[in-house]
This record gives structure tokens, C-alpha cells and sequence, in this order.
């Protein structure tokens, strides 16, 4: 805001000028659709941030918490990288769109064209999109951001433990091998740029961070400060980075007209916290799935709110439809619209089951308070020798866990409770009809299978993906 005025302006007057500037450019903010912001962490787990129980300092996604909205239900629709991210961006289950696992440098494919993602959707209603950070849904061209309703990219197109690691300004690659760690304050810089040439626009910013993912790496103005060592200066330097996105909303007047959505695609690897929640990435207990979820909107979102009802990053592509005023995709979707539960109308929604998947096998589904546990994909996270290789089994009898009174899924009560069994089990049976061919068959051939009696067996941590 500039004031050309050769009389300074008393302390009452200046307030009163910048309060007129100021509602004037709401009420001309408030006439456009609103614009988006969605933050994404890699491996961040439920226990890794302050107002979830956290030591590590993170008072930026502190005071949006506070601000805002957090949720304390809030699901990736799968445990490891990529499907979680087919899902964010589609509102549909990854194994509904064909990316059902890890996609690696090796591979051919992506996205398939026939879906459609949120920036997609925003682009069709004259959105500004961009991308800043690790997309992980297809390194081809064709795949890559810029073929998928962003109108930027600025990143790596898969994970940072992958080979080769380039980065990427649209598809043109800026610096190979990519420095690790500049990244976090790069990513921040290019999201910061788009928001101030955007800023006279809707838009749609797509943050989805390379870290906490390992390898670790921090800039040196956070390595060796934070008490809880490198993952810690990590995840203050992400912090930071949604504090820089928070403060040029601010600065640019856009603050009451934006929705920041902060999420993280799975539970923690080798390191972080999923709090007191059982498992870690890549399995289907709460650990791999449950994430932090905080979402900012002032004058919409209440101030300070922590909602406990179920949701899910599929329900996010609804949601902003509904907010934004855009058709939605004609694929049909298995999010729903949450946005009674963002302005805290209603502080739960009656929504069919969730499912939870390793690959093509469902694994669990979450109904209610329930939880029923029917197979365990066998990969090193449970085989019990290396020698029976990749299964999907199922338990010797399906488990029930009662989220409420016990979130780390230790008792199971499935003998006490036949008919929550037979109905999650009925629910599981229907929507699995409606899933493609080779996701139904492969429910049937985990149905067909004898148990064997070393099925369940130890946990240990997940190979590398
Ligand atoms: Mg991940």
C-alpha cells in the first residue's frame, strides 16, 4: 500500500485509511472465487508437528492450527507415495485410477489421461495453477504436471531416494543431480513468486514437499538447530516454508479470500512419529495412513477448532468444487464434499466405508469408530520369510479394532461384536463391485487362499520405495 501525502498522517487517520483500503480490497477479494493453497508433506507423520504432540518446533503450523481447523481422523487415501497422491489429486481410490503402487524411474506410466485432477478442474474455471515439488504420478512428459492442469512446474519428478534426481522447470531439467539441500527454501522461493504474479488471479498452488522423505537435508540457516537433530531441522525448515507461503498471503491482501490446506501423503518411514498410533509408512494400520490435516480460511474456517469426524484426502477435489464453483470431473468420485466439517456445521459426516489398500488388496475399512482388518499384503513389512515373496493373505479371521477406545488397534473385539464384522464385511463386499476387473479379482483370489499358519507374523520395516 502506497500513500502519497505530503502531510503526515496522525496514528487515527492512518488506521482509518488502511481500514478503508483494506475492506475495499476484500470486498473485491470476496467477488472472486477463492483461491487455493495445498500443502503436502512427504513421510510426515501424525505425531510429528506441535499441535499434534510433537517436540520438534513447528510454530508456523502451530498458529495455522490455531487459526484454523485440525483434524484428528483425517486419512491419505493410501500408504506410500504415489497412490496417495493419485487420490489427492483425483478424490478417487488409486487403485480406482490405476496407480495402485510406487511408480519408479524404471517405469512407463503415470496418471492415466482419463482422469481428472483438482488443477484440472481449477484451470477449466480460469485458474492460475502451479506445481512446486515432488509430483511422483509420471516422469514422461505426458504425465508430468504441465500435461495435468498446471500451468508450472518447479520440482522432482519422483522421490529424492531415486535415481537419477533432476529438477525440473516444466519439463526442462535445471540441475542434475538436484541439491537436497536447497530445496525446501527453492520450492518456497517459486511458490512465493507464482503467489505474488498470481495474485490479481484465482489460483491454485500444488505444494507437494520433498521432505521429510529420506534422504534428510537441510539448508544451513536450520542444520544442527533443532534439538530433535537433522529430522527435526527439516521439519522446522518445511515449517518455515508454509510460514513465507502464510505471510505473502498476508502481504499481498489475499489472506480472507484463500484456503491453505496443509496434509502429508503417509505415515512415517525410518524416522518421525506416528504418535501413539500403531505402524508406520506403507502398512494399513493407523500409522500409515492417519495424517495431520489443518486447514486456514479466516472469516470462513473458525479459529481453533480440532474436528474429529472421519475424512480423507479424497474428499478434498469435492470439497474445493463445492467452494469454487467448478463441475465436477465425470469420473465418479469416493470423496465427498467436507467443507460442513471445515466451518464446523457438523462435527461428523455419515459416509460409507473407507477402504484402506496395499497395492491392488484391500487390506481394512473404516466405518464409524470401527475398524476391520481382513488381509495383510506380504511384503517385507510382514512376510515372515523372504522365501514365501510377495502375498496378499488373509488373517486367519478378520480383525475388529474400536478406534475410539483403542487407536493403536491392540484388542481385537471382532468376537464380540459378529454383526459391526458381517456389516463392515457386507460394505466391503458391494464397493469392491465397483472397483476394475483386476482389483475385484484380486479380492477373490485373497478370498480363495488357505491361511498359512506363519501369516501373521512379525512386523518389520518396509522395504525402501
Ligand atoms: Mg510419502
Amino acid at each position: 500500500m502506497t500513500f502519497v501525502n505530503k502531510t503526515p498522517l496522525s496514528r487515527r487517520d492512518w488506521l482509518k485509511t488502511a481500514a478503508a483500503a483494506g475492506s475495499t480490497s476484500l470486498l473485491g477479494a470476496q467477488s472472486r472465487p477463492p483461491n487455493i493453497v495445498l500443502i503436502f508433506a512427504d513421510d510426515l507423520g501424525y505425531g510429528d508437528l506441535g499441535c499434534y504432540g510433537s517436540k520438534i518446533r513447528t510454530p508456523n503450523l502451530d498458529r495455522m492450527a490455531a487459526e484454523g481447523i485440525r483434524f484428528t481422523h483425517f486419512y491419505s487415501a493410501n500408504p506410500v507415495c504415489s497412490p496417495s497422491r493419485a487420490a489427492l489429486l483425483t478424490g478417487r481410490y488409486p487403485t480406482r485410477v490405476g496407480v495402485p503402487r510406487v511408480l519408479f524411474p524404471t517405469d512407463k506410466t503415470g496418471l492415466p489421461a482419463s482422469e481428472t485432477t483438482i488443477a484440472a478442474m481449477l484451470k477449466a474455471k480460469g485458474y492460475k495453477t502451479m506445481c512446486v515439488g515432488k509430483w511422483h504420478l509420471g516422469h514422461l512428459p505426458e504425465f508430468l504436471p504441465t500435461a495435468r492442469g498446471f500451468d508450472e512446474y518447479y520440482g522432482i519428478p519422483y522421490s529424492n531416494d531415486m535415481n537419477p534426481r533432476p529438477l525440473l522447470h516444466n519439463q526442462e531439467v535445471v540441475e542434475e543431480p538436484a541439491k537436497l539441500e536447497t530445496l525446501t527454501p527453492r520450492y518456497t522461493e517459486q511458490a512465493v513468486k507464482f503467489i505474488e504474479r498470481s495474485k490479481d488471479s484465482p489460483f491454485f498452488l500444488y505444494m507437494p514437499h520433498t521432505y521429510p522423505h529420506i534422504p534428510l537435508a537441510a539448508s544451513e540457516r536450520f542444520r544442527g538447530k533443532s534439538p530433535q537433530g537433522i529430522y527435526g531441522d527439516v521439519l522446522e525448515e518445511l515449517d518455515w516454508s508454509v510460514g513465507q507461503i502464510l505471510e505473502t498471503l498476508k502481504k499481498h491482501g489475499l489472506d480472507n479470500n484463500t484456503l491453505v490446506l496443509f496434509t502429508s501423503d503417509n505415515g512415517p518411514w525410518y524416522q518421525g512419529s506416528p504418535g501413539f498410533l500403531r505402524g508406520r509408512k506403507g502398512m494399513t494400520f493407523e500409522g500409515g495412513v492417519r495424517v495431520p490435516f489443518i486447514a486456514r480460511f479466516p472469516g470462513r474456517i473458525p479459529k481453533g477448532k480440532v474436528c474429529t469426524g472421519i475424512a480423507s484426502t479424497m474428499d478434498l477435489l469435492p470439497t474445493i468444487a463445492s467452494l469454487c464453483n467448478a463441475p465436477l470431473p465425470p469420473n465418479p468420485l469416493d470423496g465427498i464434499n467436507i467443507w460442513p466439517l471445515l466451518t464446523g456445521q457438523k462435527e461428523s459426516l455419515e459416509r460409507e466405508a473407507l477402504l484402506y489398500f496395499d497395492n491392488v488388496y484391500v487390506q481394512c475399512a473404516r466405518w464409524r469408530n470401527w475398524k476391520l482388518h481382513i488381509a495383510r499384503y506380504n511384503t517385507v513389512t510382514y512376510s515372515p520369510s523372504p522365501a514365501i515373496g510377495r502375498m496378499n493373505l488373509p488373517l486367519p479371521s478378520p480383525e475388529l479394532y474400536n478406534l475410539e477406545t483403542d487407536p493403536d488397534e491392540s484388542y481385537d473385539v471382532a468376537a464380540e461384536n459378529p454383526k459391526i464384522v458381517a456389516e463392515i464385511q457386507q460394505r466391503i463386499e458391494r464397493l469392491i463391485t465397483t472397483f476394475p476387473e483386476p482389483i475385484q479379482q484380486a479380492y477373490r483370489e485373497t478370498k480363495s487362499k488357505r491361511v498359512a499358519p506363519t501369516a501373521a507374523g512379525a512386523v518389520t520395516r518396509p522395504a525402501p520405495q
